[in-house]
């Protein structure tokens, strides 16, 4: 037989975790029960003395969240994986899990909001030291890391101006500090960028993004060492309960069986509009990993196999220029998601990164005129024709112009 573990991740991504009934049905099996019963006492004492394995409740594990933990692990090359909620409740359990008060932990400023806030503003709650860095300057993470630091979290590519963070150096440095590092993998998803063979210890998802990929559920899945999972993660999961809804790990499944199809199409959507919008006078600048101008294209060929789904680029007339353009956007809608098969625009400055602060935003590079744009899978030449049209009303009419 196979060793499950070393297919390829296409194959993982249909095969990894499945686990049939003697029933023998083909699809994944959604077991949406919240308890389990024993065949005697006797079993229920074993149960939970370990002496024998047996699902007990569906806080602690349940069958289908199991089928995910095991394609997620298999895919990403990782020993074990625990589901939670939502990609927050994933953060939020692999940092609380593994802190305590008197630590430090160190951190890229480009993080996903609500990543921000944990570190900034809960972490110091309980007496645990935070710093912030920018994510592409090496020299910060040396000066950060030369003292004792329990975790180091980053997020590359970040949101949302696709900066990248050198995953084997800042390792490298954050291991000779002590620290367990975790990275938020998101925008690169399982597909394009492995963490753990880079260096890093822990790997964090929200599987809403394009694990789902189709705007329905919400999920987070961490992955690590087997020995860290059980010993460190797993008991903070199981007695505070962030635990995933058996539904919405069932849809993830099904969702991950498209998953590379999917990103494969939306990077190769995403590259063809950088592209397109770099030829604009309409636009200012575009952040695109893979392209010649980002500041940090040859790290990103290094790191990651394709430039990611999502574009992030400055309107040359301010945040008045962005607010007409996402208006006169008719294919490719407003909201705040990403990762999804719709293609979605979202102005950052006023949305997703409004709380973190005026100065705080300059300093990640975050401007008003400043648009993420998550591609999905319509036919590019369509996307491309509702962003031209959107970027031509900007223009001043002639007889205006003349006034
Ligand atoms: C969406 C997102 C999260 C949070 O995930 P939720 O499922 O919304 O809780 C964390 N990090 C990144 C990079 C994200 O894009």
């Amino acid at each position: 037989m196979t060793d499950p573990r070393r297919l390829r991740p296409a194959t993982q991504l249909v095969r990894g975790g499945l686990n049939r009934s003697p029933h023998g049905e083909t699809a994944e099996a959604l077991f949406l029960t919240s308890g389990f019963v024993y065949d005697s006492a006797e079993q229920a004492e074993a149960t939970f003395n370990n002496t024998i394995s047996h699902y007990q409740y569906s806080r602690f594990a349940n069958p289908t969240l199991t089928m995910l933990e095991e394609r997620l692990a298999g895919l990403e090359g990782a020993e074990a994986c625990r589901l939670t909620a939502t990609g927050m409740a994933a953060v939020h359990a692999a940092l609380l899990s593994h802190l305590k008060t008197g630590d430090r932990v160190v951190a890229s400023r480009a993080l996903f909001g609500s990543c921000h806030w944990i570190v900034s503003t809960l972490l110091p709650r309980y007496g645990i030291e935070s710093v912030f860095v920018d994510g592409a300057d090496l020299d910060q993470w040396r000066a950060a890391l030369s003292v004792p630091t329990a975790l180091v979290l980053l997020e590359s590519p970040s949101n949302p101006m696709l900066e990248l963070v050198d995953l084997p150096a800042v390792a490298e440095l954050a291991h000779a500090a002590g620290a367990v590092v975790v990275v938020d993998n998101v925008f690169a998803t399982p597909l394009l960028q492995r963490p753990l063979e880079m260096g890093a210890d822990v790997v964090v998802y929200s599987c809403t993004k394009h694990m789902d990929g189709q705007g329905r559920v919400l999920g987070g899945a961490v992955l690590g060492s087997r020995k860290w999972v059980d010993e460190v993660l797993q008991p903070f999961i199981r007695n505070t309960g962030p635990a995933m809804a058996v539904f919405n790990a069932w849809v993830i499944l099904k969702g991950l069986e498209t998953l590379k199809l999917r990103v494969d199409q939306a990077c190769r959507n995403a590259a063809a509009i950088a592209d397109f919008l770099a030829e604009r006078d309409e636009v200012a600048r575009v952040l695109y990993p893979f392209r010649a101008d980002h500041p940090q294209q040859a790290l990103a060929l290094r790191q990651m196999s394709a430039g990611g789904t999502l574009v992030t680029f400055d309107l040359a007339g301010g945040k008045p220029a962005a607010f007409a353009f996402m208006n006169a956007l008719s294919l490719v809608d407003v909201s705040n998601n990403l990762g999804d098969s719709k293609s979605l625009a979202t102005h950052p400055a006023s949305t997703t990164h409004l709380r973190i602060g005026a100065e705080e935003r300059a300093r990640l590079g975050i401007t008003d005129a400043t648009v993420r744009l998550s591609v999905g899978l319509e036919d590019v030449a369509d996307l491309i024709e509702d962003l031209a049209q959107a970027l031509d009303s900007l223009a001043v009419p002639a007889s205006r112009a003349a006034e």
